[in-house]
């Protein structure tokens, strides 16, 4: 039931700050759970982010929550794979999506993030959040030690609301987790993007498949060309934040993208649509507490690294998810501090296994992502069900039991449960047992070509 949202001091089962992929999953579960719900995000949608390659594994999520059919009516770009031009080796491949385990959605979306977050924002308002847009969060307000509610300003006015939780799904703003003092810097990494949005691009002169993600890798970061619709494509460079000091954004863009001859050929006559290209910094880091006494904290607001893998949209829509289920299992009377530590173990088993691939990337294989397919142990087939978003996978999947054996890429500091049960694929996964009548499919060998090349000469997987 909507109710008036001038009155001060109203009371709800939840308040989600926020309203991207985060907040809208979460505001959205509570509400199909039959839960009062007010989600309060500061702009007025549709508003530009960032962040539009998306993995496989969240066609099945958006399934999951209803929205698959909408989604798929807003003709988003239909993604099947995506192509990897090593740039300091010349090597082209194309990993296409369609060796996923039956069952399997075996396509995903390139999303203009404005349009995309739109859809996911009025969902949870159709299923009966009470939203409200230019809503802006000033301050928490504490109950003793407890999260009881916000304040917020909204059309000139201060207002308090108060609820049994918050979900912190603010993004890099970050309310909650700046509040307890929670964000740590990544040491690890420190990368930055500079990135630029084309329109009118002339389809001839994408050289791959349409709707691919073009990704190119140099000597000193990789670049990605993003078709997020079908006339428009993000091009971004993402690289070492030493590496911008000693350049300006304009510069190195322009460097970078010259490197990448595919994503050059794509753009080609092509009209940026920003004065300039934008900026991205300070992006890797993360929380060792994903929820507290009245609070819960999902996606961004908890945790980033980088975009290569293009998780970030994914893992952010789970923890609102769970964050969602997790107060719908305490007001049906679970345990709280066990419902917490879930929580906790599941949204961090997300995160460290996504963090891990990202690390593998950039320090085992040096930014050599056909390199990093291939060599992988378990085959091609658990390297694609990995990048697909296995991030929950079982102890015995070859890849992930690998990449957590490297304990120097561990990034939380304190020790936790590895949470098991995949929360989209609990059954159509591959699984170890399976590993020997997985042979990689006939072609699959390296080959090395010209990185002008049509793509039907590539080794198409
Ligand atoms: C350079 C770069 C490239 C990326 N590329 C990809 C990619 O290809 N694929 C991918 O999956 N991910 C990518 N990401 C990550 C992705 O953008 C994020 O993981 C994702 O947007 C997180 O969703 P979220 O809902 O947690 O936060 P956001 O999407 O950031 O949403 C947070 C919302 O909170 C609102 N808000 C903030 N403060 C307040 C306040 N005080 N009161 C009310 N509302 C508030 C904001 O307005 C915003 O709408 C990329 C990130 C970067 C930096």
């Amino acid at each position: 039931m909507r109710r008036n949202s001038l009155n001060t001091e109203r009371f709800f089962d939840a308040i989600v700050i926020g309203g991207g992929p985060a907040g809208s999953t979460c505001a959205y579960k509570m509400a199909a759970e039959g839960h009062s719900v007010l989600l309060l995000e500061k702009s007025k949608f549709p508003r530009f982010h960032i962040g539009e390659s998306m993995v496989p594994y969240l066609s099945k999520l958006l399934e999951m929550m209803n929205v698959y059919d909408r989604v798929k009516e807003s003709a988003f770009v239909k993604k099947t794979g995506v192509e990897f031009l090593t740039g300091t080796t010349g090597e082209l491949r194309r990993q296409s999506f369609t060796n996923l385990a039956d069952g399997q959605y075996e396509d995903t979306n390139n999303l203009n993030r404005a349009r995309f977050d739109k859809v996911l924002l009025e969902h949870a308002e159709d299923t009966g959040a009470e939203v409200l847009q230019e809503a802006d969060v000033k301050k928490l307000i504490l109950d003793g030690e407890r999260v009881a509610g916000v304040e917020y300003q909204y059309q000139g006015q201060r207002y308090i609301a108060k609820a049994s939780y918050v979900v912190d799904a603010s993004g890099r703003a970050g309310l909650v987790s700046k509040h307890f003092n929670l964000r740590k810097m990544n040491n690890r990494l420190q990368n930055v993007a500079v990135f630029q949005h084309y329109k009118d691009v002339v389809k001839e002169n994408n050289p791959g498949i349409e709707g691919d993600v073009l990704f190119g890798s140099h000597k000193d970061g990789w670049v990605w060309g993003i078709p997020v619709e079908s006339d428009a494509m993000s091009v971004g460079t993402v690289m070492p934040l030493s590496l911008l000091k000693q350049s300006s954004p304009e510069k190195i863009f322009q460097e970078h993208c010259d490197r990448s001859p595919r994503i050059k050929s794509a753009i080609k006559g092509a009209t940026a649509v920003f004065d300039k290209p934008k900026v991205e910094l300070d992006f890797c880091y993360y929380s060792e507490q994903f929820s507290g006494p009245g609070y819960f904290i999902a996606g961004d607001a908890a945790c980033f690294v980088d975009p290569v893998f293009s998780g970030g949209v994914f893992l952010s829509m789970v923890c609102g998810l769970k964050a969602a289920e997790a107060i719908h299992d305490i007001h049906e009377g679970a345990n709280e501090q066990e419902v917490h530590k879930h929580f906790g173990n599941l949204c961090k088993t997300g995160y460290d296994s996504y963090f891990r691939v990202v690390y593998a990337y950039y320090y085992e294989f040096e930014r050599d992502m056909n390199s990093m397919g291939l060599n992988l142990p378990g085959g091609f087939r658990f390297v694609l069900q990995t990048f697909a978003g296995d991030f929950w996978a079982d102890q015995d999947q070859p890849v992930m039991s690998y990449l957590r054996s490297k304990e120097e890429w561990s990034t939380f500091e304190q020790p936790f449960d590895l949470v098991y049960d995949c929360p989209i694929y609990p059954d159509n996964h591959y699984k170890a047992a399976d590993l020997p009548n997985l042979a990689p499919p006939e072609g699959f060998d390296s080959i090395t070509v010209d990185s002008q090349a049509e793509t039907k000469d590539l080794a198409i997987l």
